[in-house]
């Protein structure tokens, strides 16, 4: 079959991560987050690191160009040769114009759209307790060292981040919604958006997910909904 080349979106809190992981595993296939490379450019200490660090840290966007070598080098590397899932990229329809005219003639074959609606996202982040010892994070409804403040796993406090309090994430959230409504549109505008529900059993997200992406392969009637 011919190669994969996916793209995947989703809201913080969406579960994006967790599905990215699985997808690239069941079809063997990278799973590129430019987020990751460039915070790993940034801890290098290299010239290029540093000037992304600055960047990154004061919250904008790495510039198109600058993307644009980043992500036609990594999708050069031969493992990208059999597919590629990208996250984090493309982040503005500049970016997606690119991204297609690299992968000319035949583009990505589906940018995929975890929907998790707000308050369910708002829910998960707010409930999310860590501990600021070793990191071990819990869930209020779920674990009882979010509401005893004690970790399990090491006897260090458990809290919450200042980023995951309710008023945070919604910003967080509206400024997602701003910024990434016009490229989902850009790729549903060209048929090549999925839709998932991410609300449910990961496993079961898997599996639909891996339905939609073999239904579009396969080119199945119905396939472009
Ligand atoms: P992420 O982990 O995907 O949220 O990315 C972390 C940071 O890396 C972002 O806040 C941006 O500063 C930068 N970044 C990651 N991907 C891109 C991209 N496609 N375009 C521009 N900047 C990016």
């Amino acid at each position: 079959m011919s190669s994969l080349r996916l793209i995947v979106f989703g809201r913080q809190g969406a579960g994006k991560g967790t599905q990215a992981v699985r997808l690239a595993d069941h079809y063997g296939i990278p799973h590129i987050s430019t987020g990751d490379m460039l915070r790993a450019a940034a801890a290098s200490g290299s010239d290029f690191g540093r000037q992304v660090k600055e960047i990154m840290d004061s919250g904008s966007l790495v510039s198109d160009e600058v993307m644009e070598g980043v992500v036609a080098e990594r999708l050069a590397q031969p493992d990208a040769a059999a597919g590629f899932l990208l996250d984090g990229y493309p982040r503005t329809p500049g970016q997606a114009e690119y991204l297609q005219t690299l992968l000319a003639p035949d583009g990505v074959q589906a940018a995929i759209n975890l929907e998790v609606p707000e308050d369910v996202v708002v829910d998960r982040i707010t409930g999310r307790r860590v501990c600021s010892s070793c990191g071990a994070t819990y869930a209020l409804g779920r674990d009882e060292s979010a509401v005893s403040g004690l970790c399990a796993n090491c006897g260090g406090e458990v809290l919450q981040r200042p980023d995951d309090t309710e008023d945070a994430v919604r910003k967080r959230l509206a400024l997602y919604a701003e910024s990434t409504e016009p490229l989902l549109n850009w790729f549903r505008e060209r048929d090549l958006l999925v839709d998932v529900d991410g609300v449910g059993d990961p496993d079961d997200i898997a599996a639909a997910l891996v339905a939609r992406i073999d239904e579009r392969r396969s080119g199945a009637p119905g396939a472009g909904s």
